[in-house]
């Protein structure tokens, strides 16, 4: 199918049970039809409308003139040498392309998704900073990332994490209706503890996800242990300061009782010092959370990997915190697939 048709059309996925119930009985269907059409996209995850056998023939011709089924097209699919890890180039309908990655680590096998082509916050450490911003991406395209890696790679995807290209919280209500569909009961089904939200530290929007009570898992990529060191490698902390966040956190445990994830990527002679791992804990406290330690992926810069003597010596500092310390080796660094290596500079959009 070419793009311009499925940029011109509406398309399935991305559509909800209301709004597949609404496009039933605009074409005079019964609104049940509307819910096999969901269950159809979403829990048989079938790869054409003509397969959607129990919808009327006639049903099905209208929606396969009408409507495509998925925003986005499968161009390419890389796969590590080092670890069981790909990286998948998807294009969306008018030609830009966004990365998303598979990791698997035992019987957990982990899809990263993109939320945004391109992102604006700037992180001074993060490949995709390099293509400045370009566009948000809709819940559908969010969604059918899932949907088409999962049929290319034949294995049930067990946890999805929004920490691809882009920041979730400046896209965010189609992230939450995204994390949504992919929660939702009647379709994909994804549990809601299997499904992790990361964001940079948008304090307003963790303020309102949390008054908002969704059951996601949150992130706040800290990586920095005091206010002035965070704005060099985030300008984003001059507006949303690390203090603030930290409350912000707080504010999250307290009306939620969940655990927060804290992530922390270690930058050779940055902020992998013992001063660092000691400022951390007065900056944590007792907040009750999770601290993940992501040692670098090089990409072209300034920033470096911290040795492992280095790493080791600031992960026995932190023995002493009242907080759960991990050290998240990311994977697939050999296919630029790790943490902030995802980028697409050869953007050729028709918009
Ligand atoms: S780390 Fe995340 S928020 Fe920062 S520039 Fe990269 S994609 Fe954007």
């Amino acid at each position: 199918m070419s793009n311009a048709r499925v940029a011109q059309e509406v398309q399935l996925v991305g559509m909800d049970i209301s709004e597949m119930e609404t496009l039933a009985a605009m074409h005079d269907e019964l609104p049940f039809r509307g819910k096999q059409l969901f269950h159809w996209v979403y829990k048989q995850q079938v790869d054409s409308i003509n397969a959607m056998n129990t919808l009327p023939s006639s049903f099905r011709d209208l929606l396969a003139d009408e409507y495509v089924l998925h925003p986005l097209t499968l161009i390419k699919k890389t796969g590590s040498d080092l670890e069981p890890t790909q990286k998948f180039l998807l294009q969306l309908p008018y030609g830009e392309k966004i990365e998303s990655v598979i990791m698997e680590e035992g019987k957990r096998v982990t899809l990263c998704v993109s939320t945004q082509v391109g992102c604006a916050v700037d992180c001074k450490f993060c490949a995709t900073a390099k293509m400045g911003f370009i566009k948000n991406l809709t819940a559908g395209e969010i969604v059918d990332q899932y949907l088409l890696i999962l049929n290319s790679i034949n294995k049930r995807i067990t946890n999805v994490v929004f920490m691809g290209m882009g920041e979730p919280f400046l896209n965010y209500q189609q992230v939450i209706n995204a994390a949504d569909l992919l929660n939702h009961k009647e379709g994909i089904n994804l549990s809601a503890k299997r499904i992790t939200i990361s964001t940079v530290g948008i304090i307003p929007k963790i303020m309102r996800y949390t008054k908002e009570g969704h059951k996601y898992k949150l992130a706040i990529s800290l990586n920095g242990s005091s206010q002035d060191q965070r704005l060099k490698i985030m300008p984003i902390s001059k507006t949303h300061s690390m203090n603030g966040l930290i409350q912000s956190a707080w504010d999250y445990y307290y009306i939620s009782k969940k655990l927060i994830t804290l992530e922390y990527v270690l930058l050779a002679g940055v902020n992998d010092d013992i001063v660092d791992a000691d400022r951390l804990m007065d900056l944590i406290g007792n907040l009750p959370c999770k601290l993940n330690l992501i040692p670098y992926n090089e990409i072209d810069g300034p920033f470096h990997r911290s040795s492992e003597e280095k790493i080791e010596r600031f992960v026995n500092r932190l023995e002493r915190a009242n907080f759960t310390v991990t050290i998240r080796w990311s994977k697939g660094t050999d296919i630029s697939g790790g943490c902030g290596q995802l980028a697409v500079l050869d953007q050729e959009s028709c918009n």
